[in-house]
């Protein structure tokens, strides 16, 4: 298969580098890329890494899938991207040098426009409008998804939170209510997505709701976009912290990427459980956060991925001397999936993510708000 201009061979491993764009003193920033095609037909795969470039674990994790991949033994064609944001990577910052955008919020729009009517005239309504000029980040990222039409598979790797619980966020899917079937097609692509996400094998926790999910751009991130608008199957993968590695997470993710090429049949073998973390699938988990009410310094009272019963306290704020000011408990049954890196806190601040069960559907219209009565009656 050919990805822009860079063309796989049976039974081997390509490498490349796309041209993403030119740089001010003339050079051309590059995306990395490998292509391993097997001698045999099957399904696309692809497999990316450190869309921001502080997260280290998916790019260490492709290399040596990349290394140990051996392209006889594949059933279709993977693709592997281990960095996204090569520039983010050098300066290890989440987003490249060159633009404050967050790369992950840049791909494809899957959401259906709604263009607001003006009730004036305005020829320079264009010129404001920052969507209809996007960065050089954006525009590469647009050029790269026309390849996206012919991927069946993608699993984008990033990093959580420090002590976070290695896990896999799952997106919602949505359907146009006025398509028929697309309802059905939705509840079938949920369906095949959560099972490659139980084959990878890590903590399954779904994305934010609606409201949150689109007021974050999350539709726009690389697997918000390939589910909601590509309509295949992906998923998120949150390999714990950033700015470093740790070969044991190294090690889970491997484990992740070799059961989801075997779950669909592009690699022959058993799936292996992953047993070095926690895996908590006995509840479809959502997440909310904790925050704290008072200034101070605030202190786990338990660790991430354990489970704690509604009332159990979770963090204790002290102030200076030790003397606790606040003690926060668990609004019901979960565990702490990520705590901040840091420990000083004042009102409102945000001081971990926590796991509650899901209540929230998984297939939803992309009108997904309640009309109230003044609006129905218009
Ligand atoms: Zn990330």
């Amino acid at each position: 298969m050919k990805i822009i201009d860079i063309e796989s061979k049976k039974g081997e491993k390509v490498f490349g580098y796309i041209d993403m764009f030119e740089y001010p003193h003339g050079t051309i920033e590059k995306l990395p890329i490998c292509i391993v095609e097997g001698l045999e037909e099957g399904p696309v795969f692809l497999l990316t890494g450190n869309i921001h470039g502080d997260e280290l674990h998916g790019l260490v994790a492709l290399q040596e899938i990349i290394q140990e991949i051996n392209p006889t033994k594949v059933k279709g064609t993977v693709i592997i991207i281990p960095s996204l944001n090569p520039a983010g990577l050098l300066v290890l910052k989440r987003s490249p040098f060159y633009t404050q955008s967050d790369p992950n919020r840049l791909w494809p729009n899957p959401k259906p426009k709604k263009e607001p009517k003006l009730k004036y005239d305005d020829v320079y309504d264009e010129n404001l409008d920052s969507e209809k000029h996007p960065d050089i980040q954006e525009i590469f990222y647009t050029k790269f998804a026309q390849i996206l039409p012919e991927v069946d598979y993608f699993i984008d790797l990033h990093c959580h939170a420090i002590r976070s619980l290695p896990f896999s966020y799952l997106d919602r899917v949505y359907y146009d209510e006025k398509k028929e079937g697309e309802k059905e097609q939705s509840e079938e692509l949920y369906e095949k997505n959560k099972n490659l996400v139980e084959a990878y094998g890590l903590t399954l926790v779904l994305e934010g709701p609606p409201k949150h999910y689109f007021d974050d751009k999350l539709h726009r991130s690389t697997i918000g976009s390939f589910v909601n608008k590509f309509r295949k199957p992906g998923f998120t993968v949150e390999l714990g912290a950033s700015g470093y590695v740790d070969i044991d997470i190294v090690k889970i993710a491997k484990t992740g990427i070799w059961n989801v090429l075997k779950h669909t049949g592009m690699i022959e073998g058993e799936l292996e459980k992953i047993e070095s973390v926690a895996v908590l699938n006995d509840t479809l988990w959502r997440e909310i956060i904790i925050r704290s009410s008072t200034s101070g310094f605030y202190i786990p009272l338990v660790k991430c991925g354990e489970i704690v019963e509604k009332g159990d306290p979770i963090f204790e704020i002290r102030d200076i001397f030790g003397n606790i000011k606040e003690t926060i408990i668990a609004v019901e049954r979960g565990t702490i999936l990520g705590m901040w890196d840091d420990v000083c806190c004042y009102p409102n601040s945000e001081l971990a993510v926590y796991l509650v069960e899901n209540t929230i559907d998984v297939v939803l219209p992309w009108e997904y708000e309640k009309k109230d009565e003044e609006e129905k009656k218009e």
